[in-house]
């Protein structure tokens, strides 16, 4: 049986290639690279299917995140709050504006930022607030905005694995006061390289994003403010418009999998399921199902040739990179234990229902040759 991978572009590539393949040809005839009219047209096509006004291409979604923050004023003296269980861009960012990152823990279901823990992690010197949609399911936006305003603290979404979700009716982009997104390869919308983009409905800062990200240049060689390169290029603007068009057949795919998923893994015990809040809409980035026993379930998978990842296997805090914050294990209870916990199964928009079936089938496998092995299994994940 041929393996299942967690992630496959080439499969996606055998259907809109034709399509990319014209228009990277367009790209190059015209020979024009930077900051051309795929750039121009796609963060107007970007921003309004966020249901926002302005759109800001960069060279990635760490540099949309860090663009974001400076543009905001965020700088050295500064910090900044967001959750530990994320991928290790979004605290580098708050770190390459010169803020110091401030960690709060997350809720043992949606897996995104508490927003208790978050308003305990606020002090005098905080600016401003990174919420993270994790795995496409956006953060409880509401509770996040209430604590901002009660402080005047900016938000920043960090929507890198979150286009096209929604919460509360309304899309991930347009629920803070800017936003950051990734078009990494593998992200729901993935160019052929890095990519990312700010989408905001403050013109002021758009404007200074678009200013910090090619050199504060106002025009040829007149620098009002010392920025950087980050640009997202012609050609891999041009692959994100045809992709664009395909984003909700994908993500309405990736949904349909998500639910059979569920229909497949009810009631196995141990096995927590993404939780699905009555508030938002899931895009399944990825599909992330925690159990006590993770590792040992991975390996099984693995000898089936079930390809899985773990989103992510050591919290920001706990990170050697991160270690003059001060932080040690124990103080983001919940974070450490879903990193122990989380295991992400394979999920793409042309995962067939038969791999989605032998995936499923294989989880349930294991199941029952653990209890037969008279390993009982923990009753409720939640607390083991
Ligand atoms: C992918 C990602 C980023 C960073 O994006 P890059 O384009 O790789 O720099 C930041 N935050 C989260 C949650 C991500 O998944």
């Amino acid at each position: 049986m041929s393996a299942i991978p967690l992630v496959d572009l080439k499969a996606q590539f055998r259907v809109i290639g034709p399509e990319v393949m014209a228009q990277v040809g367009g790209v190059l005839e015209s020979m024009c690279l930077n900051l051309g009219p795929n750039v121009a047209r796609f963060e107007e096509e970007f921003a309004a299917y966020c249901g926002v006004s302005h759109g800001v291409g960069v060279g990635s979604g760490t540099d949309a995140l860090a663009l974001a923050l400076r543009a905001l004023g965020v700088g050295p003296g500064d910090e900044v709050v967001t959750a530990p269980l994320t991928f290790m861009g979004t605290v580098e960012a708050i770190a390459l504006c010169g803020a110091r990152p401030v960690f709060a823990d997350v809720d043992p279901e949606t897996c995104t930022l508490d927003p208790e823990s978050l308003a305990a992690a606020i002090g005098p010197r905080t600016v401003a607030i990174v919420p993270v949609h994790l795995y496409g399911l956006p953060a409880d936006m509401e509770r996040v905005m209430a604590v901002a305003r009660r402080h005047g603290l900016a938000v920043v979404e960090d929507a890198c694995q979150a286009h096209g979700a929604e919460y509360r009716g309304r899309r991930a982009g347009s629920l803070g006061h800017v936003a950051a997104f990734s078009f990494y390869c593998s992200k729901n919308l993935g160019a052929y390289g890095d990519g990312g983009m700010v989408v905001t409905d403050d013109a002021a800062l758009a404007r200074r994003v678009r200013l910090l990200r090619s050199h504060g240049e106002t025009r040829r060689y007149r620098h009002v403010l010392l920025g950087t390169t980050s640009r997202l290029d012609e050609l891999q603007a041009a692959v994100l418009r045809v992709k664009l068009r395909h984003l909700d057949g994908w993500n309405a795919a990736r949904c349909a999998l998500a639910a059979e998923y569920m229909r497949r893994l009810a009631g196995l015990p141990g096995l927590s399921l993404p939780a699905e809040p009555a508030w938002a809409r899931h895009v399944y980035h990825l599909f992330v199902v925690r159990h006590p026993w993770r590792d040992d379930l991975r390996r099984y998978l693995a000898r089936r040739g079930i390809a899985t990842g773990i989103h992510y296997p050591l919290p920001a805090h706990l990170q050697p990179a991160c270690a003059h914050l001060g932080y040690g294990p124990g103080d983001f209870p919940v974070a450490e234990r879903l990193a122990r916990q989380v295991l992400s199964l394979p999920l793409f928009p042309e995962l067939t229902s038969e791999q989605l079936e032998r995936v499923a089938g294989a989880v349930r496998d294991w199941h029952r040759r653990r209890q037969r092995r008279g390993q009982p299994l923990p009753g409720v994940a939640a607390g083991a």
